[in-house]
């Protein structure tokens, strides 16, 4: 059992004009095997949230703490949170010049766990795996993020996290610009790699439709850097039906 606790978080973005609070004041506890669904606008947060537990150079916490298992993850490089348990999908997001896919799973894997996978059993894992998400076989010998589509992208986002088995999973709107099909594949992955590990995850989205395929157990409104509203799955399909109008922020201070 894993407990990832965020506790009073505060964050600031330098900006051309100083330094901005987006995040005002975040408390969230996350359990292994949990899904939480954390909803919201536009501009409210939600991947700031993410980019400071994943410890981006960007954000910076002034105030609030963020443990696994008692562990301040905020003391710790960005590797250090990855051999922890902690994956964040955003954590590669740019191209990465002569690596291919293959062996960059192979070193994340290898940097995560402590030790290289051996190779008769890792190749026949990303071949399961791969085959599990709809992948080519050629895609492994790609470099990673050149010229990925989209649905690219996510589907190796899943693949990174199916093969390094995290205690703990943040997904950074792994459903935008995803078509139904490529959608429900996805949340397949999602869902496999829940079941199979345990994982608790962090569902960050501004629409319902992935829900339908991977179901929250608490769902969670953002709303300008807090959280405005919590509930159960049931608070997503209300969402769905009355839009953020009701959490803007005028109406959640009035
Ligand atoms: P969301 O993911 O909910 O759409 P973000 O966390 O991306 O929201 O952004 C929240 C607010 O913080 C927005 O007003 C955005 O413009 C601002 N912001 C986020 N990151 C930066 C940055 N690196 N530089 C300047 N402003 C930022
Ligand atoms: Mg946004
Ligand atoms: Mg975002």
């Amino acid at each position: 059992m894993s407990t990832l606790e965020i506790t009073d978080l505060h964050v600031t973005v330098e900006t051309e004009d100083g330094a901005k609070e987006i995040l005002r004041g975040v408390t969230l506890t996350i359990e292994s095997g949990q899904t939480h669904a954390i909803m919201g606008p536009n501009g409210s947060g939600k991947s700031t949230l993410a980019y400071s537990i994943a410890g981006h150079p960007k954000y910076t916490v002034t105030s609030g703490s963020v443990t696994l298992d008692g562990e301040d993850v905020l003391a710790m490089s960005v590797d250090e949170r990855a051999r922890a348990g902690l994956f964040l999908a955003m954590q590669y997001p740019v191209e990465v010049p002569g690596v291919t896919v293959s062996n960059f799973l192979r070193t994340a894997k290898t940097a995560v766990s402590g030790e290289a996978p051996k190779l008769r059993t890792w190749v026949k894992d990303v071949k399961g795996a791969m085959g599990d998400l709809r992948m080519d076989a050629a895609f492994a010998d790609r470099n990673v993020n050149e010229g990925f589509s989209g649905g690219e992208k996510k589907r190796h986002e899943i693949l990174q996290m199916e093969l390094l088995e995290p205690k703990m999973a943040i997904l950074d709107e792994t459903d935008s610009g995803l078509d139904v099909d490529a959608l429900r594949v996805v949340s397949e992955g999602v869902n496999r790699a829940k079941d199979r590990t345990g994982a608790g995850v962090l569902l960050i989205t501004h629409y319902t439709r992935i829900l339908r395929y991977v179901q929250p157990d608490f769902v969670h409104v953002f709303v300008d850097g807090r959280i405005a509203e919590q509930g159960g799955p049931e608070l997503a399909e209300r969402l769905e039906a009355e839009g953020y109008d009701r959490f803007q922020p005028s109406a959640v201070e009035a």
